[in-house]
């Protein structure tokens, strides 16, 4: 059981279209798996790609051996965290209300309260809208939401650039812990020393977005 991407490879339209890939990656349970490479080289194609979000132009993602088939909305079994919390959040819910609704969109019952304090916040913030949150506030109670999900997998993209070392770590803690629980988490980062002190396994992808080391 995982979340891998085999031979998977996209290629952006247009005579000059930038082309990620060919790549092999897995995401297992209850590891932080970190992908790392250089700003362009195709880290957040490969994660939308694993999302289903963007459907190869070659290749296969299978998530617990069924193929991820890309429909434009997020697999079942999969949450995301990108690294703009403002586009991610709509300005006219609650952050709790948010909360519960992505919950219920999968069947499922939460208790935000509880999910916001393991990220680290009081349970006050949840009547806030997100424009009434620092970023960084908006970003851990956006790992809450994805939480409420119920995911097997997390991908989350540069989910602690640009932010505060306090938040930064708060959302590390957090992914530790969930990994200990069996929650299978891709971290992707430019941030090398992020990756080394967080992930078990570790991808490297070059610049031309070709080669994926372990
Ligand atoms: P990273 O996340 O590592 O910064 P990206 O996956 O965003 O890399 O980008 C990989 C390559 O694909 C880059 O050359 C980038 O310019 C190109 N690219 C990304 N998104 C698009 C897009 N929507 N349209 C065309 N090219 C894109
Ligand atoms: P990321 O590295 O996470 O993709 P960026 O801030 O670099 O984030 O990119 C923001 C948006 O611009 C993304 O949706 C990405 O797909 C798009 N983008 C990146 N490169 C290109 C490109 N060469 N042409 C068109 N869109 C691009």
């Amino acid at each position: 059981m995982s979340l891998v991407a085999r031979q998977v490879a996209y290629t952006y339209p247009g005579a000059n279209g930038a082309q990620v890939g060919p790549l092999d990656l897995e995401v297992r349970p209850g590891a932080v798996t970190a992908l790392v490479g250089p700003s362009g080289s195709g880290k957040s194609t490969l994660t939308r790609l694993l999302a289903g979000l963007l459907a190869a132009s070659a290749g296969e993602v299978r998530c617990d051996d069924e193929p991820v088939r890309a429909g434009g909305r997020l697999s079942g079994h999969t949450a995301l965290l990108t690294q703009h919390p403002l586009a991610a959040a709509d300005p006219r819910m609650r952050l709790g209300d948010a909360i519960q609704l992505a919950a219920r969109l999968r069947g499922r019952q939460v208790d935000a309260v509880a999910l916001a304090e393991e990220v680290g916040l009081d349970g006050s913030v949840l009547d806030r809208l997100p424009r009434e949150v620092s970023g960084g506030q908006l970003q851990r109670l956006l790992l809450a939401r994805a939480l409420a999900q119920g995911p097997r997998y997390l991908l989350a993209d540069e989910a602690t650039a640009h932010l505060d070392p306090i938040t930064s770590t708060a959302i590390a803690d957090a992914l530790r812990r969930r990994a200990a629980d069996g929650l299978g988490i891709l971290l992707v980062t430019h941030d090398h020393a992020l990756a080394a002190s967080l992930a078990e396994h570790r991808y490297a992808l070059d610049a031309g977005g070709r080669t994926l080391s372990a």
